[in-house]
Protein backbone atom coordinates (compact mmCIF):
# COMPACT_ATOMS: atom_id res chain seq x y z
CA UNK A 1 0.00 0.00 0.00
CA UNK A 2 1.49 3.41 -1.15
CA UNK A 3 1.04 6.48 1.42
CA UNK A 4 2.03 8.74 -1.35
CA UNK A 5 -1.01 11.22 -2.21
CA UNK A 6 -0.51 13.38 -5.01
CA UNK A 7 -0.99 17.03 -3.78
CA UNK A 8 -4.57 18.42 -5.65
CA UNK A 9 -4.29 20.18 -8.36
CA UNK A 10 -4.34 24.03 -7.17
CA UNK A 11 -6.88 26.00 -9.41
CA UNK A 12 -4.57 28.80 -10.23
CA UNK A 13 -2.78 29.85 -13.72
CA UNK A 14 0.30 27.63 -14.47
CA UNK A 15 2.76 30.37 -16.39
CA UNK A 16 4.87 29.86 -19.61
CA UNK A 17 8.17 30.99 -20.01
CA UNK A 18 6.72 33.52 -22.89
CA UNK A 19 4.14 34.81 -20.47
CA UNK A 20 6.95 35.63 -18.03
CA UNK A 21 8.97 37.24 -20.13
CA UNK A 22 5.33 39.47 -21.29
CA UNK A 23 4.37 39.90 -17.29
CA UNK A 24 8.28 41.10 -16.69
CA UNK A 25 8.30 43.83 -19.26
CA UNK A 26 5.07 45.07 -18.20
CA UNK A 27 6.27 44.46 -14.25
CA UNK A 28 8.91 46.55 -14.98
CA UNK A 29 6.31 49.98 -15.18
CA UNK A 30 4.60 48.78 -12.88
CA UNK A 31 4.26 50.47 -8.53
CA UNK A 32 5.01 47.50 -6.36
CA UNK A 33 1.56 48.06 -5.01
CA UNK A 34 0.25 46.97 -8.47
CA UNK A 35 2.69 43.83 -8.90
CA UNK A 36 1.28 42.77 -5.19
CA UNK A 37 -2.28 43.07 -6.27
CA UNK A 38 -1.59 40.58 -9.25
CA UNK A 39 -0.10 38.32 -7.36
CA UNK A 40 -2.81 38.20 -4.87
CA UNK A 41 -5.54 38.16 -7.46
CA UNK A 42 -4.10 35.66 -9.03
CA UNK A 43 -2.10 33.32 -6.37
CA UNK A 44 -4.16 34.17 -3.02
CA UNK A 45 -4.61 32.38 -0.75
CA UNK A 46 -1.66 29.41 -1.76
CA UNK A 47 0.20 33.00 -2.11
CA UNK A 48 2.98 33.31 1.14
CA UNK A 49 5.68 36.10 1.46
CA UNK A 50 9.04 35.40 2.88
CA UNK A 51 10.20 37.60 5.39
CA UNK A 52 14.06 38.04 6.38
CA UNK A 53 12.90 40.80 8.95
CA UNK A 54 15.64 43.08 8.20
CA UNK A 55 13.20 45.62 7.18
CA UNK A 56 9.09 45.19 6.67
CA UNK A 57 9.01 47.33 3.50
CA UNK A 58 7.47 44.52 1.31
CA UNK A 59 5.62 43.75 4.44
CA UNK A 60 3.93 47.00 4.90
CA UNK A 61 3.17 47.02 0.81
CA UNK A 62 1.82 43.79 1.39
CA UNK A 63 -0.72 44.06 4.40
CA UNK A 64 -1.95 46.94 1.96
CA UNK A 65 -3.56 44.54 0.01
CA UNK A 66 -4.11 42.19 1.43
CA UNK A 67 -4.19 42.06 5.58
CA UNK A 68 -4.48 38.30 6.03
CA UNK A 69 -1.27 37.40 3.65
CA UNK A 70 0.56 34.54 5.30
CA UNK A 71 4.26 35.85 5.95
CA UNK A 72 6.93 33.30 6.76
CA UNK A 73 9.65 33.53 9.13
CA UNK A 74 12.54 30.83 9.00
CA UNK A 75 13.49 30.67 12.70
CA UNK A 76 16.93 29.06 12.07
CA UNK A 77 18.22 28.86 15.28
CA UNK A 78 21.28 31.15 14.76
CA UNK A 79 19.62 34.53 14.20
CA UNK A 80 20.70 37.67 16.09
CA UNK A 81 18.46 38.47 19.42
CA UNK A 82 17.76 41.87 17.59
CA UNK A 83 16.42 39.95 14.47
CA UNK A 84 14.23 37.59 17.11
CA UNK A 85 13.11 40.89 18.52
CA UNK A 86 11.88 42.70 15.29
CA UNK A 87 9.69 39.89 14.05
CA UNK A 88 7.92 40.13 17.39
CA UNK A 89 7.57 44.14 16.66
CA UNK A 90 6.60 43.68 13.18
CA UNK A 91 3.96 40.69 14.06
CA UNK A 92 2.52 43.25 17.20
CA UNK A 93 2.41 46.27 14.34
CA UNK A 94 0.51 44.35 11.47
CA UNK A 95 -0.98 41.82 13.80
CA UNK A 96 0.88 39.06 10.91
CA UNK A 97 -0.59 36.45 9.48
CA UNK A 98 2.74 34.73 10.73
CA UNK A 99 3.61 31.01 9.53
CA UNK A 100 7.19 30.65 12.21
CA UNK A 101 9.66 27.76 10.90
CA UNK A 102 11.28 26.42 13.85
CA UNK A 103 14.46 23.78 13.01
CA UNK A 104 15.32 21.19 15.53
CA UNK A 105 17.49 22.28 17.99
CA UNK A 106 21.28 20.40 17.10
CA UNK A 107 24.26 20.04 18.72
CA UNK A 108 26.19 20.18 15.42
CA UNK A 109 27.38 23.10 14.30
CA UNK A 110 27.01 22.38 10.72
CA UNK A 111 27.45 25.87 9.68
CA UNK A 112 31.24 25.41 11.07
CA UNK A 113 32.58 22.73 8.50
CA UNK A 114 29.63 23.03 5.78
CA UNK A 115 27.65 25.82 5.79
CA UNK A 116 26.45 25.19 1.81
CA UNK A 117 24.64 21.98 4.09
CA UNK A 118 23.96 23.99 6.78
CA UNK A 119 21.99 26.81 4.61
CA UNK A 120 20.47 23.81 2.21
CA UNK A 121 19.39 21.42 5.76
CA UNK A 122 18.05 24.89 7.62
CA UNK A 123 16.93 27.51 5.22
CA UNK A 124 15.72 26.12 1.98
CA UNK A 125 14.24 22.97 4.06
CA UNK A 126 12.31 24.78 5.85
CA UNK A 127 11.32 27.16 3.08
CA UNK A 128 9.98 24.22 1.11
CA UNK A 129 8.03 22.72 3.97
CA UNK A 130 6.26 26.12 4.24
CA UNK A 131 5.70 26.44 0.85
CA UNK A 132 3.95 22.94 0.32
CA UNK A 133 0.48 23.51 -1.48
CA UNK A 134 1.40 26.63 -2.59
CA UNK A 135 1.04 28.34 -5.86
CA UNK A 136 3.40 31.37 -5.39
CA UNK A 137 5.81 33.38 -2.80
CA UNK A 138 6.73 36.74 -2.91
CA UNK A 139 10.70 38.08 -1.17
CA UNK A 140 12.07 41.39 -0.91
CA UNK A 141 15.19 40.18 -3.12
CA UNK A 142 16.59 43.79 -4.45
CA UNK A 143 19.01 43.84 -7.84
CA UNK A 144 20.98 46.17 -5.87
CA UNK A 145 22.12 44.81 -2.84
CA UNK A 146 24.56 42.13 -4.63
CA UNK A 147 26.01 41.73 -8.07
CA UNK A 148 24.48 38.13 -7.93
CA UNK A 149 21.21 39.55 -7.99
CA UNK A 150 21.75 42.16 -10.98
CA UNK A 151 19.57 40.38 -13.13
CA UNK A 152 16.71 39.14 -10.43
CA UNK A 153 13.57 38.91 -12.97
CA UNK A 154 10.02 40.74 -11.38
CA UNK A 155 8.44 37.24 -11.79
CA UNK A 156 10.19 33.89 -12.23
CA UNK A 157 9.68 30.07 -11.81
CA UNK A 158 11.24 28.89 -9.04
CA UNK A 159 13.24 25.23 -9.04
CA UNK A 160 10.08 24.14 -6.81
CA UNK A 161 8.00 25.14 -10.13
CA UNK A 162 6.13 27.87 -7.88
CA UNK A 163 5.70 31.36 -9.33
CA UNK A 164 8.25 33.51 -7.42
CA UNK A 165 7.36 37.34 -6.89
CA UNK A 166 10.07 39.71 -6.39
CA UNK A 167 8.24 43.45 -6.42
CA UNK A 168 10.53 45.45 -5.01
CA UNK A 169 13.27 43.83 -7.42
CA UNK A 170 13.98 47.08 -9.15
CA UNK A 171 14.07 49.31 -5.96
CA UNK A 172 17.27 51.15 -5.31
CA UNK A 173 18.24 51.14 -1.80
CA UNK A 174 17.50 55.11 -1.41
CA UNK A 175 14.24 53.78 -2.84
CA UNK A 176 13.99 51.52 0.20
CA UNK A 177 15.62 54.13 2.98
CA UNK A 178 12.76 56.66 1.47
CA UNK A 179 10.15 54.18 2.10
CA UNK A 180 11.38 53.35 5.34
CA UNK A 181 11.35 57.36 6.65
CA UNK A 182 8.25 58.33 4.97
CA UNK A 183 6.28 55.06 6.55
CA UNK A 184 8.16 54.98 9.76
CA UNK A 185 9.11 51.42 9.11
CA UNK A 186 9.90 49.18 11.71
CA UNK A 187 13.95 47.75 10.49
CA UNK A 188 16.20 45.54 12.08
CA UNK A 189 17.95 47.78 14.49
CA UNK A 190 21.01 45.71 13.45
CA UNK A 191 21.13 48.48 10.71
CA UNK A 192 22.04 51.33 12.64
CA UNK A 193 25.07 49.22 13.87
CA UNK A 194 26.27 49.15 10.11
CA UNK A 195 25.22 45.91 9.15
CA UNK A 196 24.23 46.15 5.25
CA UNK A 197 22.89 42.89 5.21
CA UNK A 198 21.25 40.74 7.73
CA UNK A 199 21.85 36.95 8.05
CA UNK A 200 22.51 34.21 10.83
CA UNK A 201 24.86 35.32 13.14
CA UNK A 202 27.85 33.21 13.15
CA UNK A 203 27.81 33.41 9.41
CA UNK A 204 27.20 37.72 9.31
CA UNK A 205 29.66 40.14 10.30
CA UNK A 206 30.01 43.99 9.48
CA UNK A 207 30.35 44.26 5.78
CA UNK A 208 34.22 44.00 4.24
CA UNK A 209 33.82 45.85 1.36
CA UNK A 210 32.05 49.41 1.55
CA UNK A 211 30.99 48.79 -2.06
CA UNK A 212 29.13 45.08 -1.69
CA UNK A 213 26.45 45.34 0.97
CA UNK A 214 26.63 41.42 1.38
CA UNK A 215 30.07 41.28 1.76
CA UNK A 216 29.86 40.29 5.37
CA UNK A 217 28.01 37.40 4.70
CA UNK A 218 29.64 34.17 4.85
CA UNK A 219 32.89 36.33 4.76
CA UNK A 220 36.33 34.64 3.57
CA UNK A 221 34.35 31.56 2.56
CA UNK A 222 33.87 30.82 -1.11
CA UNK A 223 29.69 31.28 -0.30
CA UNK A 224 27.22 34.47 -1.21
CA UNK A 225 23.96 32.69 -1.02
CA UNK A 226 22.04 30.68 0.76
CA UNK A 227 20.00 29.38 -1.94
CA UNK A 228 16.66 30.50 -0.38
CA UNK A 229 16.47 32.30 -4.20
CA UNK A 230 17.75 30.16 -6.55
S1 LIG B 1 23.48 31.29 7.21
FE1 LIG B 1 24.99 30.05 8.35
S2 LIG B 1 23.97 29.33 10.22
FE2 LIG B 1 22.39 30.13 8.80
S3 LIG B 1 21.63 28.34 7.74
FE3 LIG B 1 23.28 29.21 6.45
S4 LIG B 1 25.22 28.23 7.11
FE4 LIG B 1 23.63 27.77 8.65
Amino acid sequence: MSFLVEPPALPVPQLHDEELAELNREFERLSAPKIIQWAVDNYSPHLSLAASMQDAVLIDLAVKVDPAIEVIFIDTGYHFPETLQTVEDVRRRYGLNLKMMTVAHHDEELWKVDPENCCSAVKVGQLDRALAGKAAWMSGLRREEATSRANAPIVARDLRGLVKVNPLANWSDLDVEGYIADHDIPVNPLLHQGYTSIGCQPCTQLPTDPDDPRSGRWAGRDKTECGLHS
